[in-house]
């Protein structure tokens, strides 16, 4: 642990003003808290022709202006609402096809110098088991995610603490990367890794993009600064709102442009995080041309000694979190929508059909608990308590139950189509084309080297559907796909368009 005058120093070194500043319009950010207070207002009682006329701008993959985004938000009748959530999906459709990506999250340690009220992690946590990860230990959770699990992108959480600095992301990020192990029909191994870290200076997100990541993520946790204040207290890095807010900005700066943005609902009103997250994604597609490639809404969920929880006045109900998801959808139609395991299997089947594009399975958040699963319901050793603990395998099945096909496509990144290159291709519809080439054969790898019986045969439902479809819309490449496919079939792997 550092000692408070450490703290200090290593606070000054690592979080830089002048990374903020040089951002800074007339020395105001981005989130204009009485503008929003004020859209909020106005747009109480929405006419249905314009709710109608907002909808087509969301089909046409137009992202909203913060006056259409208000209005959506009071929508209350339930002929409208339902409108809203039909023309989500088809937003979704339109973008992604029936694809859900799958990823697992792996917590890589739980030390943390920050004291967030609603976090099990937190340093006045007392309780909390500590463990960072070392690199053996790593590639043991890594042989059990990519050779047993049949995982291939993960999202490598990290606390803010000096075992767990850029140095060790870097190394711990190259041994993921490092692993093979023997699969039923092949190898297996993490071809993305996304990262959810603490905010970095541009210095440090060189090293990050010098390995090769894929998102990544920061949530703001709330956009409104006084409850930011409150949940952050003073004196640690996470209460500095702004090195926070910008931090997307110096991931740009860094040569990360996929960048995934997120607010943590049930700290502050709902209705002003959505207008929170429509300005963030603005203020990147303004400065930058690339907005978020992903928008994560976690709610609270209950954590080791976080009594904060409980008493927040701001915990969004059930109702009020799909018409949010909603919201999202419609307003930022290109974007990536990523729902956890911690909402409980019956809010995840919902969230698939309002337009979520992404979630985790087979998840496990304590320290060590792939390799180990005896300490995965230890309360002492996680940050909250998961709501769907339900295996890859189920999650698949019934994806593909629903009409889905579960990709594991990671050539994105790989091959140069991110930032900029990747929303253009999903604006215009594009990027489908590769995605469902790709969703199909990493589809295909995943039932050969995985699949249960029963996930087997509702999979190659899926699989006959979509390679007819292929045949049927792109007959130029379908002969080069064709020729992928049996290769596949007979065990070779990775290969993509
Ligand atoms: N330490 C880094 C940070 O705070 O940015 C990243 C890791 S943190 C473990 C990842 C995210 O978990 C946080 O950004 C927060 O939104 C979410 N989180 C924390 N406590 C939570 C809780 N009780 N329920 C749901 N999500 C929570
Ligand atoms: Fe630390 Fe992140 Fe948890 Fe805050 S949310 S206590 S910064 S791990």
């Amino acid at each position: 642990m550092l000692t408070e005058p450490d703290q200090r120093n290593d606070f000054q070194s690592r979080i830089r003003e002048e990374e903020i500043e040089k951002y800074l319009v007339d020395g105001k950010d981005f989130i204009p808290e009485g503008e929003i207070e004020e859209k909020l207002a106005t747009h109480r009682h929405p006419d249905s022709q314009h709710v109608r006329d907002i909808l087509a701008k969301s089909l046409s993959i137009k992202t909203l202006d913060p006056d259409e985004t208000a209005t959506l938000l009071h929508v209350s009748d339930p002929e409208l609402l339902t409108e809203m959530q039909e023309t989500a999906l088809k937003v979704k459709k339109k973008v992604y096809d029936n694809r859900i990506v799958t990823f697992a999250p792996l917590y890589l340690g739980n030390y943390c110098v920050n004291n967030c009220l609603y976090c099990g992690f937190r340093r006045d946590n007392r309780g909390a088991k500590r463990h960072v990860l070392s690199l053996d230990e790593i590639r043991e959770e890594v042989r059990t995610l990519a050779g047993e699990i049949g995982h291939k992108r993960l999202i490598v959480v990290y606390g803010e603490h000096p075992l767990t600095n850029i140095d060790y992301m870097t190394k711990s990020i190259r041994t993921i990367y490092e692993v093979r192990e023997k699969t039923r029909g092949g190898v297996g191994c993490i071809r993305r890794v996304n990262v959810n870290a603490p905010p970095l200076n541009v210095d440090e997100l060189k090293r990050l993009a010098a390995v090769g990541i894929g998102t990544y993520q920061v949530f703001q946790e709330t956009y409104h600064k006084k409850t930011y204040d409150y949940v952050h207290p003073q004196g640690t890095y996470k209460n500095h709102y702004r090195w926070r807010l910008y931090c997307m900005h110096r991931a740009q700066e860094a040569g990360i442009d996929d960048v995934g943005i997120g607010a943590l609902f049930g700290l502050y009103d709902w209705r002003f995080e959505v207008m929170g997250l429509l300005y963030h994604a603005w203020e990147l597609e303004n400065r930058f041309g690339i907005g978020p490639h992903t928008v994560s809404f976690p709610r609270l969920e209950p954590a080791f000694h976080a009594p904060y929880i409980q008493d927040s006045p701001y915990r969004v109900s059930d109702e009020d979190f799909k018409k949010l998801m909603v919201v999202i959808r419609l307003s930022i139609p290109y974007t990536g929508m990523i729902i956890t395991a911690r909402e409980n299997a019956a809010m995840r089947r919902e969230a698939i059909s309002l337009g979520i594009t992404q979630t985790d399975a087979s998840s496990r958040i304590g320290i060590g608990s792939y390799s180990h699963p005896e300490s995965a319901q230890q309360e002492d050793n996680q940050q909250f308590i998961l709501g769907d603990t339900r295996s890859l395998d189920e999650v698949i099945r019934e994806y593909a139950q629903m009409g889905y096909i579960s990709s594991f496509c990671t050539a994105g990144y790989r091959c140069g189509r991110t930032g900029k290159c990747i929303m253009d291709l999903l604006r215009s519809g594009q990027e489908g084309k590769f995605c469902k080439l790709n969703a199909v054969l990493t589809f295909r790898e995943w039932l050969d080297d995985f699949a249960g019986e029963e996930t087997k045969l509702a999979g190659e439902k899926i699989l006959c559907g979509e390679i007819e479809e292929i045949r049927r819309q792109m007959p130029k490449v379908f002969p080069r796909f064709e020729e992928y496919y049996e290769r596949v079939r007979k065990g070779e792997r990775d290969l993509y368009f």
